[in-house]
């Protein structure tokens, strides 16, 4: 018989990690959630800052007030003028926080040229900031206290758990280490008692380190920076990048894995989109809810 002639076995295909069936999910629970607390009178609210007229702001504020009320939500955007400094954002914020009934706050970005975002971010009360982007939720994250966790990170974490792997001692790469994505996607791998390599773009070799990883999270911001040859075979890889490109192939948005390399690779991959964007978007919703049950 021919080889030519004999059923060839099928590429093997990464299984995809549906963000947005996963997304759905988290809705549901939310969804629930909000209504007990509704019932109780203390339907869950966020609050949100946005200062002077950026575009992309705008649109985020729009897309936010949409999915809020999907899920029961309230939304309340407090706007500021672009010409807006330090002490009018900061006194906005600390109102927010003296508010009894405010029990979610977030802050768009960019904030105008000169105003210190770090500095307004970390007078937002550890309660109420649902991003988790005050350095006393992040220092809870490493403790290991319970406390509001940056969206993206928790993300994906469960999108990592959803594939049903146990993190105990499984080799961990994470691509980036900025202090909103990297730093606390590592942490709370390293909370699940994963062995974490946290890598950034000084990193040597980093394709022979990410090789060797069983679960790789690829969070540099660079388009299309992971191939074939920084996938171990079976890895779960998770895309949290995010791009919009236009050209020959027209306008999409991609991220910072080239997935037609990796997917006949991996075990499991997260698409880009579809992935952890919709995923970040439903940790919000749920830390809003959290939030509120706190009272
Ligand atoms: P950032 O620019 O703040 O940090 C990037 C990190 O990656 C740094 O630690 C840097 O040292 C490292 N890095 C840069 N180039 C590298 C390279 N060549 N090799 C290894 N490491 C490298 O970016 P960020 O805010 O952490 O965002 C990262 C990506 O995640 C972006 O594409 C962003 O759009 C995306 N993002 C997605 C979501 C989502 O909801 N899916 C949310 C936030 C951010």
């Amino acid at each position: 018989m021919s080889s030519a002639s004999s059923p060839q076995p099928p590429p093997s295909h990464a299984t995809p990690i549906d963000g947005k069936a996963l997304a759905a999910a988290v809705r549901a629970d939310v969804t629930a959630r909000v209504e007990k607390l509704a019932v109780a009178g203390r339907r869950p609210r966020l609050d949100a800052v946005l200062v002077g007229g950026d575009r992309s702001a705008e649109l985020y504020a729009e897309s936010q007030a949409r999915t809020c009320g999907k899920v029961g939500i309230e939304y309340v955007l407090h706007r500021l003028p672009s010409d807006a400094g330090y002490k009018e954002i900061a006194g906005l914020v600390l109102l927010l926080n003296a508010e009894e009934d405010v029990r979610a706050v977030m802050l768009h970005l960019p904030l105008p040229a000169g105003v210190d975002t770090e500095r307004i971010q970390s007078l937002i009360d550890p309660g109420k900031d649902v991003e988790g982007v005050n350095p006393a939720n992040i220092g809870n994250v490493v403790y290991g206290r319970r406390s509001l966790v940056p969206c993206t990170a928790l993300a994906v974490v469960e999108m990592i758990e959803s594939t049903g792997i146990d993190l105990k001692g499984k080799r961990c790469v994470v691509v980036g280490a900025s202090n909103i994505v990297g730093k606390p996607i590592a942490v709370l791998l390293m909370r699940a008692e994963a062995t974490v390599v946290s890598t950034n773009k000084f990193t040597d070799d980093l394709p022979a380190i990410a090789r060797d990883a069983e679960v790789l999270v690829a969070a540099a911001g660079v388009p299309q920076l992971v191939g074939a040859d920084w996938v171990r075979p079976g890895a779960v890889v998770v895309d949290v990048g995010i791009h919009r490109v236009e050209d020959d192939a027209g306008a999409r948005t991609i991220g910072d894995v080239r997935h037609d390399e990796v997917a006949p690779i991996a075990g499991h991959l997260s698409p880009v989109p579809g992935g952890v964007g919709p995923m970040t978007v439903a940790m919000l919703l749920r830390n809003c809810v959290e939030a509120a049950e706190r009272v």
